[in-house]
């Protein structure tokens, strides 16, 4: 068998094409991953609608990506068929400017790659990527599992093990949606005092069985007053798209409080200058990590249960996999699964 299935777009806004093609050979450095599941990320809209500067088509999406390394290009060291590995948001670096040069590839300046928009992804029942940006996937969990740990789940996980909060501060995750079950399951794990904030009661259930041991509805109640009522929040993990709502939460930051955002906000933030110089109150962004990060959210998941909950799609229906996800129907990722 030469020939292998790929979901292809070939236009920003074009549809999801499911074609075949050829199964690409690793290159040097790289290796041919068989794609066991990829999960679908609200960022593949930047390969979808062609919101990515630069994006070339036709581009196969998918930067959460689980499979068994099937083919070893030459010069690759420690790497070898047969080993379950992920492929996240990191995808490659330039590996010489001065982020590359301290190790920070993530924040690589010239031709940080992600798969799926820089090179074909994990929509595909076979992809290539360089061995540097190879996860070890634990044999205790499922490629299904392991797929929305390689992107939602490495970017909750390691903005908080990097937040400063220690065990038994307060720490609340704005927004339950793909990234906010997750991070609510982190925080609880890595045993910070966790707060749930979301819009409506009808989500306090879940956010409870999550781990969280408040819940805030921010629809009718003041977050940032309830916050304040527990002592303010050494971090808030900012997971949602509306900047409205990260506004109206940082007067609930304590004294060295961090608002730390990992979802896009639609609109600009409002930030009270006196808030924040007072109390040395800080807002950061996060983006995901390295390899290596990604294999210490897996290692991380499997020590301590926590689980994204996946709605599992065939590679055949990436279509609807990919609206269920965009509409938010999704609960809370898509996955997309090979057959392999
Ligand atoms: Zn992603
Ligand atoms: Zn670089």
């Amino acid at each position: 068998m030469s020939k292998m299935r790929a979901v292809q777009v070939t236009r920003p806004n074009g549809p999801f094409e499911i074609v075949e093609r050829e199964i690409p050979e690793p290159a040097v450095g790289s290796v041919r991953v068989k794609v066991e599941a990829c999960g679908v990320c609200h960022s593949d809209s930047f390969t979808k609608e062609g919101t990515w500067p630069g994006i070339q088509y036709p581009r196969v999406p998918g930067h959460e990506i689980a499979g068994i390394i099937d083919a070893v290009g030459t010069g690759v060291v420690g790497w070898t068929p047969g080993q379950r590995v992920g492929v996240g948001w990191h995808g490659g670096h330039c590996g010489y400017c001065d982020s590359c040069r301290r190790g920070d590839f993530v924040t690589c300046q010239i031709a940080f790659q992600v798969p799926g928009i820089a090179y074909d992804g994990g929509y595909a029942d076979y992809m290539i990527a360089p061995a540097g940006v190879l996860a070890l996937l634990p044999e205790a969990l499922s490629a299904v599992d392991a797929g929305p740990l390689m992107c939602a789940g490495i970017t909750t996980y390691n903005s908080l093990r990097h937040s400063g909060a220690r065990p038994g501060d307060l720490v609340a995750v704005l927004g339950i949606g793909g990234l906010g079950h997750l991070g609510i399951q982190f925080a609880a794990k890595m045993g910070f005092k966790t707060v749930a904030i979301a819009r409506g009661k009808d989500k306090e259930p879940l956010a409870r069985k999550l781990g969280a041991q408040h819940y805030i509805d921010n629809e009718t109640q003041d977050a940032a007053a309830e916050l304040v009522k527990l002592g303010g929040a050494k971090v808030i993990l900012a997971t949602l798209t509306s900047g409205k709502a990260m506004s109206a939460v940082l007067g609930g930051l304590g004294v060295n409080g961090k608002l730390i955002i990992v979802g896009a906000a639609d609109e600009p933030l409002e930030v009270n200058a006196f808030l924040f110089i007072g109390g040395r109150r800080s807002i950061i962004g996060w983006p995901s990590g390295n390899s290596i990060d990604s294999q210490d959210t897996l290692s991380f998941s499997v020590l301590t249960g926590v689980r994204a909950m996946t709605e599992v799609f065939p590679l055949e229906r990436a279509t609807e996999g990919y609206e269920e996800m965009m509409s938010g129907k999704a609960r809370f990722r898509a996955d997309l699964t090979t057959g392999n």
